[in-house]
């Protein structure tokens, strides 16, 4: 692994690879990292655009003996007794949250993303560990009652090998996310971190061994989408494929499983409505507003992104934002103070600023200011990927802006005067993520929830999710959930046992098919 120069000043994206991943980066199978077979990949700092480290994909042979790994290791942990499989991942979720510290500086300094929400983000895959620890012994089935002399039962069988594909926006925390429930369910589990940030989910894998998962349970396989992914995607011996990323390469993934016979769950993009009315709280929802588009950089795929407020007090609430915006810090992802970091890639830097430039050549108006702060353009950090909090007024309904996801920190404002107007523009969309509303109407907040066509609704909140409570899309957003217990009917099938309770009398009554 050629290692790229330490820059001076800041910490370092190599800093933080060389203090807490020195063993370089590489595929995670049957225990060990093992050096790619393909192509090699480039990864950059996002602060400061400069070298980090190049890795050699895995290729199409790394990815096949990826799998052939995980097929063994699926035999081997469905065959564990259960009450030992969950004490294992709890054993996963301790040891994850004594290393909080140092998977979310691999994490900010690979993402780009704030240490401040890495930390948060690297407790929340030790909570996750833990939740699903709790149900990996108490999968149950049914007994079933059925006309004649039968003793009926159903019983949960895990898939055997579950490949999980991730995007760079939070890759440990995704990484977790589609981990933690197929291993309690009994399965093996592939990753496939996006190729711009595989660090945090090799250590994340190597954490998981070192915790007792045997050899091959949790694997990880490094590399391009086009090469590794779409072969983890099309081989048979895969039982299910979870995805998480943009809704083009979702619907890719998904016909290229389906054509091998393989289900799929879907976590897609988004455009979240945020709405305002006039009865709220605006301080809180200003607060709430600012968070929802720009934690992450607006990376995120519940980003609040479209922003529609009461007419009344639209342009009060939107100097409100706008002042927010401009007092958050913008600057070094591994500096704990601060709140928004750079864009992780230069293509989405490019398509995050061309974005705004065609918003704005819609008729979108900036209430917000564009020269970075001195700490961005003073220091090492001046050649990075920035866009600072961006607030656009104006964004008409056809706007490039309330149509696309953007995945950056750009908010696009307009008002309503009613409440059906509200609900009505909400649901102009082909997605259905997430979205939220802030009132201090009881009625007018529920009719909202229940009207807004969404996985996860907020009301006078933004942005909350935690691990027992079911997250996943309606249309282009996708299918399948990522979290509450129902997701491990996602990962496992169900077996019915049929046996006659006498032997008299046919076996195959009118119940046969
Ligand atoms: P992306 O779709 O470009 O890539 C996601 C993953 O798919 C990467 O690991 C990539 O290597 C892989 N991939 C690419 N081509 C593939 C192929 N042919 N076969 C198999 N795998 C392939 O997404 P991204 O840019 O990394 O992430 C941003 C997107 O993810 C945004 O649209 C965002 O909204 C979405 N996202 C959704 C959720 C959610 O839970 N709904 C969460 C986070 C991000």
């Amino acid at each position: 692994l050629p290692i790229g120069p330490a820059t001076s000043g800041a910490a370092t994206a190599r800093a933080a690879l060389d203090a807490h991943f020195p063993q370089g980066l590489g595929s995670f199978v049957d225990g060990r990292v093992v050096a790619g077979r393909g192509e090699a990949v480039r990864l950059t700092s996002a602060a400061t655009s400069q070298w980090v480290a190049d890795y050699a994909d895995a290729g199409t042979e790394g990815a096949d003996a990826v799998l052939a790994s995980a097929v063994r290791g699926a035999e081997v942990w469905a065959a564990t007794d259960p009450f030992e499989r969950a004490a294992i991942l709890r054993e996963v979720s301790r040891t994850v949250s004594e290393h909080v510290e140092e998977l979310a500086t691999l994490e900010s300094a690979t993402t780009g993303k704030p240490i401040r929400d890495t930390r948060g983000e690297a407790a929340k895959v030790a909570e996750m560990f833990g939740y699903y620890a709790g149900w990996a012994d108490k999968l149950l089935g049914h007994t079933i009652p059925v006309p004649g002399n039968w003793h009926t039962y159903t019983e949960r069988v895990p898939w055997g090998v579950v490949v999980a594909i991730t995007p760079w926006n939070a890759p440990l925390f995704t990484g977790g996310w589609n981990s933690a429930a197929p291993l309690a369910a009994g399965n093996a589990v592939v990753v496939k971190p996006s190729e711009f940030t595989p660090a945090s989910t090799v250590r994340l894998a190597q954490l998981a061994h070192q915790a007792g998962l045997p050899d091959g349970v949790f694997n990880v396989a490094t590399g391009l989408g086009s090469t590794v992914g779409a072969t983890l995607t099309s081989d048979k011996r895969v039982g299910k494929v979870s995805f998480i990323g943009s809704v083009g390469t979702g619907r890719r993934v998904a016909v290229a499983a389906a054509a091998a016979g393989i289900p799929t769950v879907l976590e897609l993009g988004g455009k979240s409505a945020n709405l305002v009315f006039a009865d709220a709280d605006l301080d809180r929802a200003a607060d709430g507003a600012v968070s929802a588009i720009f934690s992450g950089a607006g990376q995120s795929c519940v980003a609040g992104s479209r922003l529609l407020v009461e007419r009344s007090v639209h342009a009060e609430f939107v100097a409100r934002v706008a002042e927010r915006a401009a007092r958050l810090r913008v600057g070094d992802p591994l500096d704990p103070d601060t709140e928004v970091g750079p864009i992780i890639t230069e293509s989405q830097f490019a398509t995050v600023t061309s974005l705004v430039e065609a918003g704005i050549a819609g008729g979108a108006r900036r209430a917000t200011a564009v020269n970075l702060p001195t700490q961005v353009t003073n220091s090492a950090l001046a050649e990075g990927r920035w866009v600072l909090p961006t607030v656009l007024d104006g964004v008409s309904p056809a706007n490039v802006l309330e149509t696309t996801e953007v995945f950056g920190p750009v908010v696009g404002v307009d008002s309503f005067f009613t409440e059906a107007e509200a609900i009505e523009r909400a649901n102009a969309t082909t997605f259905g993520l997430a979205g939220a509303v802030w009132t201090q109407d009881v009625e007018r907040a529920h009719h909202v929830a229940r009207s807004v066509k969404a996985g996860t609704f907020w009301i006078n909140s933004y942005k909350t999710i935690h691990v027992a409570v079911p997250f996943g899309g309606f249309g282009d957003s996708g299918h399948g959930r990522s979290s509450g217990p129902g997701v491990l009917d996602e990962y496992t099938q169900t077996k019915a046992v049929w046996t006659p309770t006498r032997a008299a009398g046919s076996p195959f009554p009118s119940l046969s098919y």
